[in-house]
């Protein structure tokens, strides 16, 4: 985030909280549970230029500001009683959940001290093969690879299509994150696949992930079996984190039903809940759930889709690293919704 769009979004904050608009969002949208979602939370040891490439992962001491901040105004709960409390609750504060997608280890070894020592129950959604395989996620594989690598510059090449890339600088290496990643996003899955490939072989050096750890590295099963112990709950983002509306039935099935199988086993809990990766899902991928036996599904969305609650696409709002706390106040209140924006279905928080 550039140092300009951090202000932008501070002052638009800050006027919002002048107004009061936070407060009167709780007191308006309160009957709705709010779930919030966070990726990642760091130890205060990531230099600030990080923010350019990744803002998954937020510091601890801002992490603990969020948190204190939240319990002030909600009764933070487990996402049982949130599901519950959707068909009817009592007591005076609005109900928030505390929710972490993707599984990274700092989940564990940062944020989980900082949660209990609050005594405030969370969700961790954990992605199988990122666990099992000990690999980081591909994007984070991009933005580790050209933030790092010693070179100069990249030439990437997709059937004729070739993208160029200059690494001098830092800025240099943040817009070119983005432009891999935008030119992925629009590649068929073969020539992404093999532009990934070309990547690895141009840039990728393993030690980038063991100096990155803080903000990269995934959890191990032992890890994750230490987060269930200790009373959080283990849900399931799926086996490979597809986006699930652009795969066909059988992966569905099989990312739904197996990562299920797998984190049970794992953590030893009954796994009733998923998070769609991306937030993509579909009416396909929700009677899929159901047929994997989930009870409830989490969505990115800011709202329903419709008018009626559905357990199944559940919204959720999405905290972002290095973004000013007021932020945080305004989006996690739906201080925006009250103004019109930012609540409508098609508002889709950062996966
Ligand atoms: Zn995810």
């Amino acid at each position: 985030m550039s140092a300009l769009a951090r202000l932008r979004l501070s002052s638009g904050a800050a006027a919002m909280r002048l107004l009061g608009l936070p407060g009167a969002a709780r007191r308006r949208f309160g009957w709705l549970p709010t779930v919030v979602t966070w990726h990642g939370v760091h130890d205060g040891s990531v230099p600030p230029e990080h923010y350019r490439f990744s803002t998954k992962h937020v510091s601890v001491d801002m992490f603990r500001r969020q948190l204190e901040w939240l319990a002030r105004h909600y009764q933070v709960a487990t996402l049982s009683d949130v599901e519950t409390a959707m068909t009817g609750r009592g007591g005076t504060k609005p109900l928030a959940a505390v929710t972490f997608d993707d599984g990274y280890e700092n989940n564990l070894t940062v944020a989980w001290p900082v949660l209990k020592a609050l005594g405030l129950p969370a969700t961790f959604f954990i992605t199988v093969n990122v666990v099992e395989q000990q690999r980081p996620y591909d994007h984070d594989r991009i933005e580790l690879a050209l933030r790092h690598t010693p070179r100069s510059s990249v030439r990437l090449q997709a059937g004729n299509q070739r993208l160029d890339l200059r690494l001098d600088g830092i800025h240099a290496r943040s817009r070119a994150v983005y432009a891999v990643k935008a030119w992925l996003s629009r590649l068929p899955g073969e020539q992404a696949a093999e532009v990934r490939r070309q990547l690895d072989d141009q840039c990728w050096d393993a030690s980038f992930l063991e100096s990155n750890r803080i903000a990269y590295r995934p959890l191990t099963w032992g890890q994750v079996r230490t987060l269930a112990d200790e009373g959080g709950e283990i849900g399931s983002h799926t086996l490979s984190h597809p986006h699930l509306s652009q795969v066909d039935d059988d992966q569905v099935a099989r990312e739904l039903c197996e990562s299920r199988t797998v984190l049970a086993s794992k953590s030893g809990q009954r796994v009733s809940r998923l998070s769609y990766p991306h937030g993509s899902f579909d009416d396909r991928t929700i009677r899929a759930a159901k047929a994997a036996g989930y009870t409830s599904a989490y969505a990115t969305t800011m709202w329903f889709r419709g008018t009626a609650p559905d357990p199944f696409a559940f919204p959720r709002t999405s905290v972002s690293g290095g973004a000013p706390f007021g932020l945080f106040v305004v989006t996690v209140s739906r201080a925006l919704r009250l103004i019109g924006r930012g609540g409508g279905e098609g508002a889709r928080a950062a996966d």
